[in-house]
């Protein structure tokens, strides 16, 4: 079989007809080779090979702001503009790198996540400690610090180059392509870390222009993530880009000004977790869905999302991320409390990570309860376009079943009683619901007050936690057995709010 094959491909090879025909224009060797060509040019407009091998280190250090698209106080545009900072260090000589990236979100604070690697080992942490606290966000080794490689270099502009030139056989030419009149020639790479990006090149100048990417959005759907650098200066013989515009679809999410430094000196700190920071105490593995008081449950694969059971049906509180995180749920549930529909929905508020998974509940047939200024963002959800990660929910001519209530609404079959309060406008959200079972004594709350994910610790709450205590007085409810939170699935004691309240200086709950 094998000599027959060997001799039929030695025929055609050597078959002259075909020998002289071009290669196909969609041949993947000629594809891969339009790439290099078309790469190797913007090494050159970069500064060259020789010179961009020749750094040792580069860092940068970035400023600017963020539109906070789907995390603003407002459910839909004109989004809330929040400070955005960060740094990246890639020591190429040490094979070492830092970044930093802070955003402020509107009410609740500075989050700033840091990644330290040396080689294939280390650390992800948060370095304000408001929502993670001192507990490690994620610990890197082997294959999996290839997340932070890759995404180091899609914000070292030259270094990346360098990258795609050496990975081998990941690259394609997409042919030539125009954006905003400009023509451009386009590669897929597929970065170390899996995941394919699309690099843009300036056909006139053949200087890299910048990168897109595509995901699904829960909220979106289908979303084209666009990183445009420009504004370019040299240092030494290297070209690096002085402004980044990260769009999001037609929409600029974010602007910074980049600073980029060569070859400085490298305090070795900098690629250490800070002291102080330890490896998160582990979950008790235990049931998915977790009682924590008569007829109330928490999703513990789903953060904080609540359920409570009635007589003849389930009301689900929070439905975070995307339709499949949603759909989750409700398939635990169906097992859990076969014959008992999910009757309510209801999100705190409009953020992604809170109202996300909407369209599973709307094609499940449940109602979402929810506060007036948010039934306009929960209607164009049930519209919106996923042709990257289809589902099947198609919105009936008169759409979802939403209700709206205003300042407060109660849930009760005489024996089991919810009550949902509008705790907005507050300086996270203009309208958002928190939910309270008076005869559990439990409160559920959504970014008002962060405490750590595991273990008995508390973070100093923000203002917005001392407002929510007020909030909470002045709704009569003084104290409760249990506190939940939308963000992770632990149970906070009154003593530990109040201490969190305390460490702030606010005694008075
Ligand atoms: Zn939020
Ligand atoms: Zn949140």
């Amino acid at each position: 079989m094998k000599t027959i094959l060997l001799a039929l491909i030695l025929t055609l090879a050597s078959t002259p007809s075909l020998a002289a025909e071009p290669v196909a224009a969609d041949s993947t060797l000629h594809s891969y080779l339009q790439a290099r060509a078309v790469l190797g040019r913007a090494i050159d407009a970069a500064g060259g090979q020789a010179n961009l091998r020749r750094l040792r280190n580069v860092s940068l250090a970035y400023a600017g702001h963020r539109n906070m698209i789907n995390q603003s106080r407002r459910a839909l545009p004109p989004w809330d503009r929040e400070p955005a900072t960060g740094a990246v260090v890639v020591d190429r000589e040490g094979k070492r790198m830092y970044a930093e990236n802070y955003t402020a979100y509107p009410g609740i604070g500075r989050f700033g996540g840091a990644w330290a690697l040396k080689g294939d080992l280390g650390a992800h942490w948060e370095i304000d400690r408001n929502h993670h606290g001192s507990e490690l966000i994620s610990v890197y080794s082997e294959r999996n610090a290839d997340g932070p490689w890759a995404f180091a270099a899609r914000w070292m502009p030259p270094l990346l180059l360098l990258d795609a030139w050496d990975s081998g056989t990941y690259l394609r030419s997409l042919g030539d392509a125009t954006h905003k009149g400009k023509a451009m020639h386009a590669l897929a790479w597929t970065q170390r870390d899996g995941a394919t990006i699309t690099l843009l090149f300036d056909a006139g100048s053949g200087a890299f222009s910048g990168f897109e990417s595509i995901h699904d959005d829960g909220v979106y759907g289908d979303v084209t993530d666009r990183i445009e650098y420009s504004d370019w200066r040299a240092i030494g013989n290297v070209r690096f880009p002085t402004r980044r515009i990260d769009w999001f679809n037609d929409e600029i999410a974010r602007d910074l000004a980049l600073d980029y430094r060569v070859d400085t000196a490298l305090a070795d700190a900098r690629f250490e977790v800070p002291p102080g920071y330890s490896q998160p105490a582990s979950m008790a593995a235990g049931e998915r869905l977790r009682k924590v008081g008569d007829g109330v449950y928490l999703d513990t694969e789903m953060g904080g999302v609540m359920i409570v059971e009635f007589e003849d049906f389930l009301t689900v509180v929070e439905c975070p991320g995307d339709y499949a995180m949603a759909d989750s749920t409700l398939a635990a549930l169906r097992d859990a409390f076969p014959g008992k529909p999910v009757r309510y929905v209801v999100p705190s508020h409009t953020h992604g990570d809170h109202g996300g998974g909407a369209r599973a509940y709307f094609h499940a047939g449940a109602t979402l309860l929810t506060t007036p200024g948010h039934v306009e963002f929960y209607r164009r959800l049930a519209q919106v376009r996923r042709s990257i990660a289809p589902d099947p929910y198609v919105a009936a001519g008169q759409g979802p079943s939403i209700e709206a209530f205003r300042g407060e609404r109660t849930i009760s079959d005489g024996s089991q009683t919810l009550v949902l309060y509008d705790i907005g406008p507050n300086a996270h959200s203009e309208e958002l619901t928190i939910a309270h079972l008076p005869r559990q004594g439990i409160v559920w709350q959504a970014d008002v007050y962060f405490s750590p994910g595991t273990g008995g610790g508390v973070n100093p709450a923000m203002p917005i936690g001392i407002d929510f205590a007020k909030k909470l007085k002045s709704l009569g409810i003084d104290g409760f057995e249990a506190l939940l939170e939308a963000h992770n699935s632990r149970i906070v004691t009154a003593a530990e709010f109040r201490r969190a309240l305390a460490l702030s200086g606010y005694r008075e709950y």
